[in-house]
Order: structure tokens, then sequence, then C-alpha cells
């Protein structure tokens, strides 16, 4: 099997600590050549995952495979995983060419080989001009493409990357994420990328698995998870700004909130439900006409070519996106769209399949 197309697959892995569950009876499958990111909130356990996947945690149940070799019991020397942490890890006493050849020569290759292999990876990476300098002599984002260079050269299974861009700022943050793309659509090598920037995940990942509280909640393709959060925490998670989540009442043919009647084509069990939709799916106007949802223009805020308003309405507040040359003031009313509204149960959470 190529190396860099390598499944992973992750089965009941529970790891605690004392009376910390950090990872839950989590299962994952990550595919040959997949780009999968893991997103979630701080102390969700995704690090702790991906440090048992590499085998620097030990686990307290479950398996893990790379290909179809089973690892669970294997060191982590022996599984042939690279790890990129988000504080580099770099040598700071050696060159950027001893740095990303550092792995080659361990493992004892000729000079020869790992001349050619340093050369060709840092070409790759755009840093074949800073083989002979030092980690102070070089940026923040050099040194991280030198940690990118130094997990590649290896060719490993599979390549663990915790928080890489972190440290960066902002527009280094997102030269480095499009070239990280462009990478992996390269050399298509098998990744798992943790990050708490659900932007990061969206714009990187082939599929994100979102975590919370030591589990895995939903996983699916950006699409897939931006369009059909299955949670209220999800559509909340993803998406800026997170999704609206309106309290409305159950009527017998519809729901309602305040005078606006969504009709339904089934009867909805509870008194009440949690109606989400994105601010880009909702309409504002200056003319409000009865049984329309009404609401009182709190804040606005500029953020790029439209301008986001933040909405009172009853109980409920909601963001809107609207053009920026569009200034209305006071009340106003709003027109969702019915196509994109999503239903949650509100004990649960959950999402309700019937529109
Ligand atoms: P962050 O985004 O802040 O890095 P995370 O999602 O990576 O968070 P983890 O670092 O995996 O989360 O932590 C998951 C849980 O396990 C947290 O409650 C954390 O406090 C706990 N934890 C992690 N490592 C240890 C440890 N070595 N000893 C005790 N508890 C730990």
């Amino acid at each position: 099997m190529d190396r860099k197309e390598t499944p992973i697959r992750v089965e009941r892995l529970t790891k605690r600590f004392g009376s910390v569950t950090a990872a839950d009876n989590i299962n994952l499958d990550v595919k040959a050549g997949e780009l999968l990111v893991l997103l979630g909130p701080s102390g969700c356990g995704k690090t702790t995952l991906l440090r048992c996947i590499a085998g620097l945690e030990p686990i307290d149940q479950g398996k893990i495979y790379i290909g179809d070799e089973e690892v669970t019991d294997l060191p982590p020397r022996l599984r042939n995983i690279a790890m990129v942490f988000q504080s580099y890890a770099i040598f700071p006493h050696m060159s950027v060419f001893d740095n990303i050849g550092f792995g080659l020569r361990i493992r004892g290759r000729s000079r020869d080989e790992i001349e050619a292999k340093v050369k060709q990876t840092s070409r790759l990476l755009k840093i074949d001009h800073l083989l002979n300098r030092y980690p102070a002599e070089i940026s923040g984002g050099e040194n991280q493409r030198v940690a990118v260079a130094r997990a590649l050269i290896l060719d490993p299974h599979l390549i663990l990357m915790d928080e890489p861009l972190s440290n960066l700022d902002a527009m280094l943050r997102l030269k480095m994420r499009t070239e990280l793309k462009r990478i992996h659509q390269e050399l298509k090598m098998t990744v798992i990328y943790v990050t708490h920037d659900q932007i990061e995940a969206l714009s990187l990942g082939d599929r994100i698995g979102i975590m919370k509280d030591g589990r895995i909640i939903q996983i699916g393709t950006p699409c897939e998870i931006f369009d059909q959060p299955e949670t209220v925490f999800v559509a909340e998670f993803i998406g800026m700004p997170p999704m609206n989540i309106l309290k409305a009442r159950c009527e017998s043919d519809g729901i309602r909130i305040g005078e606006l009647f969504i009709p339904l084509s089934v009867k909805l069990p509870g008194p009440s439900v949690l109606l989400g939709i994105r601010a880009e799916h909702i309409t504002v106007t200056e003319k409000i006409e009865s049984g329309m949802l009404k609401g009182r223009i709190l804040v606005r805020e500029m953020v790029g070519v439209q301008d986001l308003l933040t909405i009172d309405i009853e109980e409920n507040t909601v963001k809107v996106l609207v053009d920026a040359g569009f200034k209305p003031r006071g009340m106003v009313g709003l027109r969702l769209n019915p196509g994109r509204i999503h239903l949650f149960d509100p004990e649960s959470g959950h999402r309700l399949l019937i529109r």
C-alpha cells in the first residue's frame, strides 16, 4: 500500500484522566488520502484523541488501526506517524536543512538521499532559499513551514496536526491555510488536523468531525455540517455569524413566532420548538406587513461588503446580513426563507426531521 494513502480506523476508543473522560467511546474512520479536521471547543478532547492515535497516551479501551495493521500497543516510533504542533517544536541550534533532514538522519539514510529529499521537500514548501539559516533567523510562518517539511519528508502513513497555525498572525494564517490545502491536494497524504477555528475547518477539511465532551457528535463534509447540522450545538458552532436559533410555539398545523406563522405538513409533539435560520436567509424590509416577524434594530456592524444587524424580536435576538447601502432604522419587518429553516427539539437540541 502506498504510504501516503493509508486509511486510519479508531474503534471504541476511551481515554480517562482520573475522573475526566477525555475521549469517550470514539469511533472514527479516516479515508486514505483524506484531510479530516477535528473541530470543537477548548477541552472537548481533540488533542487527547490525536495523542492516543500517535501512541503518546496509553488508552483505557479500544483499538487503533493504520491500514490493515492494529497499532494499539505499538510504541509511537513504530507507528510511522508524523506530528506538527502549534509550537513548531523545531531545534533552535540546527539549521533549517538539518531540521528538515533530522528524521532521515536518525533513521540512518545516506547523505545523498537526505540532501535530495530535503531539497525536494523544501521546494514544495517554498523554503529552499532558507536552508542555511537557523530558526531564529526566519519568521514564524517560515518556522511552521520547516515543521511541516520535517513531517512530510518522512513519508509517514499519517500526519497529525495540532493547531499548527495558531501562533501565526491573521494574514499569515490565511496564507499558510491555502498552502496546506495546495500541498494536500498535491500529495494526498492522510491527515488529521485539530483546530477550534471553524473557518479553518470549513476551508481545509475534506470532512469535519465535531467534538464535544470527549465525543464526536457529527461527522461530514463541510457542506453537510454547514447545511444539515444535527444539533443546536453544531448549528451555533459553525458559521459566522452562528445560526440564529429562535423559540417558536407549536400549533396544530404549523409553528408561530409572534405574528409569523409557518405551516407544516405534520403536527409537532411538544408545545414549543427551536427554529434555526442563518443570517443570509433572512430578509429585512422597512415596510412591515401583517403576518410578518417584526423587530427592532439594536446594533449595526460593518463586516465587509455587508452590514450585520442585531435585531430584537420579542423573546429572541437575531443576526441578519444586509447590503451596506441599506440603512433602515428602528422597527423593521423580517422574512425567513421557509426552505432554509431547521427545526430542533428544545429539550435534546437534536434536529427534527419533520418539515
Ligand atoms: P484545547 O483546544 O484547549 O487544546 P482539547 O479539545 O484539545 O482542548 P484536551 O487537551 O484533549 O482538549 O483535553 C480534554 C480533557 O482532558 C480536558 O478536560 C483536559 O483538562 C483533560 N486533560 C487533558 N490532558 C490531561 C492530563 N494530562 N491530565 C489530566 N487531565 C487532562
